[in-house]
């Protein structure tokens, strides 16, 4: 496809390709053809993108709030100046409508644009001592952060993963998903073009496992941040302990969503139908399980189908599609064996169920209800487009099923009741917790999860907070 960009690795600020280099096949997901060629890191290019990482630190932990406000602002101007393009590529590379594409690169521009504000809010304290002497608590930067960062969200996973590290004064080692390298490649040159440094900020891809190991085995990496699946996460965060290397863990969901009898059955669903296809399901906040009172159980369920069927699913390029295809080739496969399971416990497939057209990762917008728990999807993230809807009786029981998971990272409720609000805010085991809205993000709140969702913040001051240590300095 024409005006896909070129593909390289970013290392001390030159563009890396070719040589002996093994490469990748970069595929439009909505075609299934082949958009572009990335070169893959081999032992040499890791170990000169650590040294690169290690002189990077010691340049940038000596800057200036305002040198470190300056970039970020900057790159956030350049995101504005260059959001078409950048939305058009990650639409290109990972299939999602553009206006997505577009919101992704809005939410980089806002997350910029707050850390460009936190960097002067870094402060320590003085403790109370004697005449003469003095005792302070600093905060400095960890150090070279090593981040991976998955595909479903190919500007904002790479702005998150980029923005904290250089707000606190660290250098990174990016290796974004290598199916969505071009926007990684996109934000990554907002922040060299607006004056970060070329030690500071590298962008590596590879094999996922060999990259990991290389970069992790290095006692020059002082930080590990992930996003992705938990399994992954807790092979990587054994790979941490050896070289004690920091961790923010942006893991797997589940989320439930509890629909209590006496909401507006018809206001919620205008919200979560929306919130569960959006990126053909593959979020981590998805909201994936309904969890319903039994009284509105099948007006919800009949509501959720009538628009579902309605959803407008098409290449991400084309203005009127509501929801693209799926981001890999194994993504269908993963929903179809899911809802094979499902169907083959007695579960009730209201609608969808199946891929759409033979080529590219489309599939239908679908809905399963009566779901019995010991279903494979219950229990595991679906990451597609897939609701899950069940009937129960009362809160009690509501509460017990959505904390039945290891999972903890977002979680959903509806209900008209104050007090029952409050209570649900204490009772659901969540990172994030929306009452009677499925926003639950923003680039001053923190953003992560409690179980197996991981451990850590991004975004808001404990963003940048994730990526510096404590220091007590005493003088006599
Ligand atoms: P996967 O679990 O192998 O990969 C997920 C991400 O982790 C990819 O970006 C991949 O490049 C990276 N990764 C995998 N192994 C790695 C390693 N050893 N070192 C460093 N990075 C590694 O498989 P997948 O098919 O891409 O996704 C499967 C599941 O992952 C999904 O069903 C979903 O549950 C989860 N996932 C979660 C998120 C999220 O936002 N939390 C994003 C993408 C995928």
């Amino acid at each position: 496809m024409s005006n896909y960009p070129e593909l390289y690795m970013m290392i001390d600020g030159e563009k890396v390709t070719g040589g002996n280099r093994e490469t990748f096949n970069v595929v439009n997901p909505a075609t299934g053809e082949t958009i572009g060629a990335l070169p893959l890191a081999d032992a040499a290019d890791l170990d000169r993108a650590l040294e690169v990482a290690e002189k990077g630190f010691k340049i940038w932990r000596k800057s200036s709030p305002q040198d470190r406000a300056n970039v970020l602002q900057g790159a956030a101007r350049l995101m504005m100046e260059r959001r078409e393009d950048l939305a058009r590529t990650a639409t290109m590379e990972q299939g999602k409508p553009l206006a997505e594409a577009r919101i992704e690169v809005m939410m980089n521009v806002g997350l910029f644009n707050f850390y460009a504000g936190e960097v002067f809010r870094l402060y320590g304290r003085e403790l109370v001592r004697p005449e003469g002497t003095r005792s302070t608590v600093r905060h400095e930067p960890v150090g070279p952060v090593a981040a991976f960062a998955p595909w479903n969200f190919p500007l904002g996973n790479p702005g998150r993963k980029l923005g904290a590290p250089i707000a606190a004064g660290c250098s990174v080692i990016l290796k974004s998903a290598e199916e969505t390298p071009a926007s990684a490649l996109g934000v990554l040159q907002c922040l060299l073009d607006a004056g970060l440094p070329k030690e500071v900020a590298q962008a590596v891809f590879g094999v996922p496992d060999e990259v990991s190991r290389h970069l992790l085995g290095s006692p020059i990496i002082r930080k590990l941040s992930f996003t992705g699946s938990t399994v992954v996460g807790k092979h990587l965060a054994r790979l941490a302990t050896e070289n004690m290397q920091r961790t923010t863990m942006e893991l797997g969901g589940h989320g439930p969503v509890l629909v209590f009898d006496d909401v507006d059955v018809e206001r919620v669903l205008n919200t979560a139908v929306g919130g569960k296809y959006r990126n053909a399901g593959q979020v981590c906040v998805s909201p994936t399980r309904f969890i319903v009172q039994e009284n509105v159980f099948a007006k919800f369920r009949d509501g959720f189908v009538e628009r579902a069927q309605k959803i407008k699913v098409g290449n991400g390029l084309d203005d009127d599609t509501q929801m693209g295809p799926m981001a890999n080739a194994r993504r269908p496969e993963a929903i179809d064996r899911l809802i094979a399971n499902a169907k083959g416990k007695g579960a009730i497939l209201n609608t969808g169920g199946e891929r759409i057209g033979n080529q590219g990762f489309f599939y239908a917008p679908s809905v399963l209800s009566e779901i019995p728990l010991d279903a494979n999807i219950m229990n595991e993230e679906p990451f597609g487009p897939v609701a899950l809807i069940n009937p129960f009786k009362n809160e009690e029981d509501m509460i017990a099923e959505a904390n039945r998971l290891p999972y903890g990272l977002a979680a959903y409720a509806w209900t008209e009741d104050y007090k029952r609000q409050q209570r649900l805010g204490v009772e659901l085991e969540a990172g994030m917790i929306g009452i009677n809205s499925h926003m639950i993000g923003g680039s001053d709140s923190p953003f992560g999860g409690v179980k197996w969702s991981g451990h850590g913040s991004e975004d808001g001051p404990e963003g940048v907070r994730a990526c510096m240590v404590t220091k007590a300095v005493h003088e006599g």
